[in-house]
């Protein structure tokens, strides 16, 4: 096995090969067209300029593959006309084997990194991760991810950045098929994920990995590389990879949702902020995106994550968080809430133990949850995902202002008139017959609300 350490000698060998496929690339039209003007890198053109229109260039729309994608740009699927062949020096073993050593897999990472390979994370293919219908031998993954050079960021797009990036992907290909190589040697099978015509999303795949989190951009942002990266991946015959469940990446697109910086920065409106059911949320506009066909690299250079790093922005937005804590505490005071029970015990009189209420403000993380457990009632502050476990019968909304009104305002009067003026919400969370059960209609007649009346409960 050649584990070449230095990489001299097999660094010029993968140069030729990358001159070499690109060279294979060039106009099949037989115009023998060399100008970066004239070849098949012009972007966004249909005519090589040597006054054919052949097949392959009526075909080569979008992201230069002839195929629609829904899928995020760059890393999600196709990207880019090249098409490289089978660069494999080791045949797949007729019987591969199924179960590896732990210690193989240092030693495949070992080797990845001595190649130039940033991080390597292991997964599990599942068919949501599928772009197209076709057969893929093994579920078991090895995702790679490797730097995509700084020059491509400095070059605007053009034929000269989509150089750059197809040359970015034949070498994440050359080095995805090195490390494919030395497993197969090791007697397992492999089959190679192209970069740039995945059948999978292979952003998707690096998120599932753990070795990053895709964000606005559709991009896969790692600690290492931030989003200037080119993932790759070998499905393999080892069962028994070592896959982590968890992603500590997980936070980075609630720091897009206040970042932005690469929805303002991009120039072909690929990224568009869209109306949702919680919010807004960007949108890829694939057709749109100019970075597999002219090299686009604007979204990237925006990031923070590339601009400042993945330490500097995980530490903003911790502190970020932080702030936004102090000022959720502030709302969900949990002793205020409980002087404002306690002002207000005859409201909840009627109620059965183990009534269960919910207090959710706008925009916070966490809710109150009232309770009566053995006649005394009870505050408690919840984390908002626990509502749907928490079977509350009742739950009250409202903002930040109105939680402050209240607490000027201790009295079942004043909590009657906001949600008689809208300013506090209420959704029942039980049936009628159960609210009924347990008391609920004295305790909203005394809100001046009438159980199913479509003010609530209905
Ligand atoms: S900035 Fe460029 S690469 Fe990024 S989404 Fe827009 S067009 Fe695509
Ligand atoms: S630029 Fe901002 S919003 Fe876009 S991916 Fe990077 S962090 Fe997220």
């Amino acid at each position: 096995m050649n584990n070449n350490k230095c990489g001299c000698e097999e660094d010029n060998l993968d140069k030729k090969t990358e001159e070499k496929i690109k060279e294979d690339n060039k106009c099949d039209c037989g115009c023998d067209n060399e100008s970066p003007e004239d070849n098949h890198y012009a972007a966004e053109t249909e005519d090589c300029g040597c006054g054919e229109n052949s097949a392959k260039h009526e075909e080569d729309t979008g992201c230069g593959c002839g195929e629609e994608h829904d899928e995020s740009h760059e890393e999600g699927g196709c990207c880019g006309d090249i098409e490289i062949p089978d660069l494999s020096r080791v045949e797949n073993p007729v019987n591969p084997k199924f179960l590896a050593e732990p210690n193989f897999f240092k030693e495949i990472e070992e080797y990845a990194h001595s190649l130039g390979i940033s991080n390597i994370g292991y997964t599990l293919l599942t068919s949501d991760l599928l772009i197209k219908d076709q057969f893929i031998q093994y579920p078991f993954t090895i995702v790679l991810t490797m730097e995509m050079d700084n020059e491509i960021l400095e070059t605007p797009p053009g034929d000269d950045a989509k150089d750059l990036n197809d040359t970015a992907y034949v070498r994440a290909f050359i080095l995805t098929t090195k490390i494919s190589d030395y497993i197969r040697k090791e007697g397992y099978g492999t089959e190679i994920a192209d970069p740039m015509k995945s059948k999978v999303n292979l952003s998707l795949l690096g998120q599932k990995a753990g070795l990053g989190h895709i964000g606005d951009s559709g991009l896969l942002i790692t600690p290492e590389l931030g989003p200037r990266l080119k993932v790759s991946a070998i499905f393999v015959s080892i069962a028994n990879l070592p896959i982590k469940e968890n992603n500590e990446h997980a936070w980075i697109p609630e720091y897009c949702e206040i970042c932005g910086k690469c929805v303002k920065a991009c120039p072909e409106n690929a990224l568009v902020e869209v109306d949702s059911c919680c919010g807004s949320e960007v949108e890829i506009v694939k057709k749109n995106c100019i970075g597999c066909n002219q090299g686009c690299t604007y979204c990237i250079e925006a990031c923070p994550f590339e601009e400042k790093g993945y330490e500097h922005v995980k530490n903003k937005f911790d502190k970020i968080n932080a702030k936004l804590k102090e000022k959720q505490a502030k709302y969900f005071d949990v002793k205020l809430w409980n002087k404002w029970v306690i002002e207000n015990t005859e409201l909840f009189k009627d109620l059965v133990n183990d009534f269960t209420m919910a207090i959710a403000v706008a925009d916070n993380e966490n809710m109150l949850q009232i309770i009566r457990v053995d006649n005394d009632l009870k505050v408690d502050l919840k984390p908002i995902d626990e509502l749907e476990t928490c079977n509350a019968d009742l739950l009250f909304v409202m903002d930040e202002k109105t939680v402050e009104e209240l607490f000027k305002d201790f009295t079942t009067d004043k909590f009657a008139e906001l949600l008689s003026s809208k300013e506090i919400d209420v959704y029942g969370l039980n049936d009628q017959l159960e609210l009924k059960t347990k008391g609920y209609i004295a305790f909203l007649n005394k809100l001046g609300i009438s159980q199913g009346d479509g003010s609530c409960c209905g």
